[in-house]
């Protein structure tokens, strides 16, 4: 009787240390990823915005992803048709508005 509860104490003992063990290699891995992954993609959202058009170059006001033009291969958004057919007739006047052209 008493070799057993013994050999069942070792069994008890082992198996708490190895859980101890396995939330200790846990809390290793889960603090590893934080650092590199924090600061890396805020680089990648800044220059990503800084590029894109959100205002009509021709009245100012918000775009209309429907109504646009393609110009030397990029696509400029207006607020309605008639700042369409302004920019289509003198496109050089509001490139200096368009974020997509400023590089
Ligand atoms: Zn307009």
């Amino acid at each position: 009787m008493n070799g057993k509860s013994k050999q069942f104490n070792l069994v008890l003992l082992l198996a708490t240390v190895s859980l101890v063990w396995l939330v200790v290699v846990g809390g290793c891995k889960k603090s590893e990823p934080e650092g590199p992954t924090v600061t890396v993609p805020k680089v990648d959202t800044v220059t990503a915005v800084a590029g894109e058009q959100t205002m009509c170059p021709v009245m100012g006001g918000a775009i209309d992803k429907n109504i646009f033009v393609e110009y030397k291969g990029k696509k400029v958004y207006f607020c309605c048709a008639a700042c369409k057919e302004k920019f289509e007739a003198e496109p050089e006047k509001y490139l200096a508005k368009l974020p997509q052209f400023k590089l």
